[in-house]
């Protein structure tokens, strides 16, 4: 028995380093991907909303060129935190690489998207990283889809990305959705 436990919880090591961003602990890109086409099954099934958020870190560049590289990082974790403690116990939060983050909120409607979106939005505006020059706050910007019939998860995420592409083109730090 005890062998078999040591195996278990091997295995779930294992399968949790394979699904899990290394710097900010959540979903990584393959585990989210995953996430979201057994999410839209399930709104195929069930009937229920489903929506997706797409967030950006803005001027993201300019915080590792002016602050540092492992400033950076620090920002990626406190935004990724932050993403989680917003989140509902049913959403997924996962990275889809650089600063980019995605959140998948089933049974959700777009107005609940929204809102929950722009509550994210305000947690990342109001956190402070000590850095060696002060403190330093960063913005981000929010694209939300609400998923429709027919669609692959894939697709839902691009109209997220338009719907972000849309909020920096407007000013960043700013939440835009359909
Ligand atoms: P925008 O407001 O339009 O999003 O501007 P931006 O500067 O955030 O966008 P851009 O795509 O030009 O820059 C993204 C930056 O993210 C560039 C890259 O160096 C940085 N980056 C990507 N992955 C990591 C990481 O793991 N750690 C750190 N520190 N930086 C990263
Ligand atoms: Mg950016
Ligand atoms: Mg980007």
């Amino acid at each position: 028995v005890a062998l078999a436990l040591q195996s278990a919880s091997a295995f779930d090591a294992v399968e949790k380093q394979a699904t899990t961003d290394g710097l900010t602990g959540v979903a990584n890109r393959r585990a989210l991907d995953r996430r979201l086409d057994e999410a839209v099954a399930r709104a195929k099934r069930s009937g229920q909303p489903l929506c997706v958020l797409l967030t950006d870190v803005d001027h993201f560049k300019s915080v590792n060129d002016a602050w540092g590289h492992a400033t950076g990082d620090e920002v990626l974790k406190g935004v990724a935190k932050s993403l989680e403690a917003q989140a509902r116990g049913t959403d997924v939060v996962g990275r889809l690489g650089g600063e980019e983050f995605v959140v998948v909120c089933e049974a959700t409607d777009l107005k609940g998207a929204l809102t929950g979106a722009e509550r994210m939005r305000l947690a990342i505006k109001g956190l402070s990283f000590d850095t060696a020059k002060g403190p330093l706050s960063v913005t981000s910007s929010f694209g939300v889809a609400l998923w429709m019939p027919g669609e692959s998860g894939h697709d839902v995420l691009e109209r997220a990305d338009q719907q972000l592409y849309k909020a920096k083109q407007r000013g960043r730090d700013r939440v835009v959705g359909d």
